[in-house]
Order: structure tokens, then sequence, then C-alpha cells
């Protein structure tokens, strides 16, 4: 059986560090990146200083500024951190061609059969971490795994600054002592009714048999567990907490290509790719990610975060236009483009599971047939054919 090898590479306080590192005069000190004080809002990020006053992400800044009134309070910088994120992903594509970015400051890095090129999985953590600080001055968290989960339970297991190596002979152990809400997709009541059961660790949940574990939570529910105990679960989840993985289209075009329309007309096919599965999945979603990879292989990876959750063709192709102008690179000749969709809202009603819009279609072909014609049949498939969905390995 052989093992794939995944790193997930966390940014250590990503928004605060970034500020400490431009602005001297932070260093040292407590910085809450989020909403105003006195304002309603949240803690977007805080530097490792104002952690040891208690305060964390995504805890209400009003609690914030009881705890840490001292603290250096601003407010994100949403275009300079994307920069950033950029150029993290950018240094992470260097080392694999396989990199997802699941939110701004993480990425999954598939670095199976990397050995012969850049040494053992921790030698690529370490390098990973050097590039990193050495080019952007900032610090990661690595952890390595046989599988996602894994690495990305790894990697928040030392931070700030930390690498942890999981082989797959080395994963029950490393579970074992670990609380059950540290997997991936146990959340606060799940962990509850576990914690009833006298299930608090990996361990304890380990010597569930899988028909007990059925009988408590349904067979597939029950399932799902039992793997998840022994660090089997599917390699589906990506960072989003429900578990549900992003939907992303790309197309690699055969000859680099210039042309503002073929670019335009690409986003148009990928967006509306990307808007058919999300809605015969029933899902909508808030953020949209656009990849684009210029010649030979520089890539970079864009997000928006939209104000509602979308599904439509034309909306995903706007949010994706309005980032690829944004990065500002226009005439410079593109080898690869592609489209995502995630962070989903919570599942709607069955309603529009079948819906297919006629005049999207119509003009989805009429896309296609104009890059086919351009650039022969081979320039862009749709689904299985040409447009490689990413979270598929
Ligand atoms: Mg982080």
């Amino acid at each position: 059986m052989s093992f794939r090898v995944i790193m997930h590479i966390d940014m250590d306080a990503f928004f605060a560090a970034i500020e400490q590192r431009d602005r001297p005069e932070l260093r040292g000190k407590p910085v809450v990146v989020g909403a105003q004080p006195g304002r309603r809002g949240v803690v977007a990020t805080c530097s490792y200083e104002a952690r040891k006053f208690g305060v964390h992400s995504a805890m209400p800044i009003a609690n914030a500024c009881k705890l840490c009134p001292q603290a250096v309070y601003l407010t994100p910088d949403h275009h300079r951190y994307s920069d950033e994120s950029e150029k993290v992903m950018a240094i992470l594509e260097r080392l694999s061609p396989i990199v997802e970015q699941c939110s701004i400051d993480e990425a999954f890095v598939d670095i199976t059969g990397l050995e012969r090129l850049f040494g053992a999985p921790a030698d690529i953590g370490r390098r990973a971490k050097a590039m990193i600080a050495g080019e952007l001055h900032l610090t990661a968290s690595v952890g390595i795994g046989p599988n996602r989960q894994i690495a990305k339970i790894a990697s928040d297991f030392r931070k700030p600054d930390g690498l942890t190596v999981v082989p797959p002979e080395g994963v029950l152990d490393f579970l074992a002592p670990l609380a059950v809400g540290r997997l991936r997709g146990v959340g606060p009541r799940l962990r509850e009714e576990l914690a009833k059961l006298g299930v608090r660790t990996v361990a304890d949940l380990r010597a569930w048999p899988i028909a007990a574990l059925a009988q408590r939570f349904g067979d597939s529910y029950g399932a799902w567990l039992y793997r998840q105990a022994r660090g089997e679960a599917s390699d589906e989840v990506g960072c989003d907490d429900e578990g549900r993985k992003q939907i992303s289209k790309e197309n690699t075009f055969d000859a680099d290509v210039t042309d503002a329309q073929v670019i335009r007309d690409t986003l148009l096919a990928l967006g509306a790719d990307v808007g058919r599965q999300a809605r015969r999945e029933g899902r909508r979603g808030t953020t949209v990610t656009l990849k684009i990879r210029f010649a030979p292989f520089e890539t970079h990876t864009r997000q928006t975060t939209l104000p509602h959750a979308i599904d439509s063709d034309r909306q995903i192709f706007r949010a994706a236009e309005k980032l690829f102008a944004a990065a500002g690179r226009a005439g410079r000749p593109v080898r690869l483009i592609g489209v995502g969709l995630s962070d989903w809202e919570d599942d709607r009603g069955q309603l529009d599971l079948e819906f297919v819009d006629d005049e999207r279609e119509t003009r989805l072909f009429a896309a296609v047939d104009r890059i086919t014609e351009k650039y022969g049949r081979r320039a862009i498939g749709l689904g299985a054919a040409g447009a490689k969905n990413h979270d598929e390995e």
C-alpha cells in the first residue's frame, strides 16, 4: 500500500504578524486585528502577545477589550493580507505543483514523491518554513501526514513556528491522547454527546466497536467516527469545518494565451461549470477563488468573499473577472486559469437541485465554441474531460 504525503501549512497569527512585520513599533505588543472597540464584531486575528491575555479569534471585540484593554486595535487591511497570501502560495507552488489553498492563510500541498528532489518530508517542511521566513519574514506552522486530516491536526499541534511530521505508522499513537474535538468535524454538540459516553480522547473513541457507534449515531455517522478515530477518514475534508469541499474547475491552455477575449470566455465557461455543479449539489458559496498561472510556472491565487452566497454562472464569472482584473497583469501570457467556489451557506431546500438553465447552457457552449475555433479542440474541455477538479485525487 502506498501512502500520499500531504503537508498542511498554517500561517501563524497571519494578519497580526503582517502588521507587526510592517510596523516595528507593534512588535512585542498585543495586537488585535478585527472590529474596532466599541463596535459590534469579532477578533479576526490577534498576536501571540494578546493571546497571553486570553484573547482569541472569533471572540467578540468587547470581550477582547475587557481582557486586554492595552492592546493595539487595528481594522483589517484585506488587500494587503491577500497580497501576502498570494506570495505564500507562490512559494509553495515552487515546491509542488499540487497546492490547494483553503483559506487566506492555509494550504494543503501534496508532496508525495518529492523526496528525490527535496529530501525527506521533514526536510520539505523545513524548506517551506525557511522560504516563507526568508522571503516574507513571517512564520508558519507545518504538519505532514498521510492524509489531509492528519496533516491539518499536525500543523495545529505545535504553534507557532511548529513542524510536526506524522508518518503513516505513527498515526494511531499521534491521535490517541488528543481530545476528540481535535478531529475534523467533531463540533461542540457531538463532543458533548461523546462526553456523556465517557469519550474524551481519541483513544476513548477507539475503544468503541463500530456496531456500538452505529447504534448510537446511525450507520453512516457511526462508521465515519470509527474511521476518524483511526485516522482513516476519507481524504475529502478541506479547511471547511462542515467538511464540504471547494468546487473548482481549471483549464490548461495548449498554447499560452494573451487574448483578453479568450480569457474572458474561459472564465465564463469555468464559472458556468462551477455554477452548474454547485446547483446540482444544492450548494451556494460566498467565496470565489481565481487561480492563474502565467508562463512558464508562476501561479497566483486570489479570493474574494461576497456579502451573500451565490450559485449562478454569471455571478461566479463576474467575481472571477474582477479578481483577474485586480491581478493587474493584463497582456501577460496565461498558461492556466481556474475558478472555485467555497464557504458554503447552510444547506438549502431541494428546490433547485434539478435546475438547468437553457440560456446559460447556450452561452456557455457559445463561449466554448469560440475558444475551440481559435485554439483547437483540446484548448478547453468541460467536466471530466478537461476541467480538472482539484478536490478529486
Ligand atoms: Mg493561521
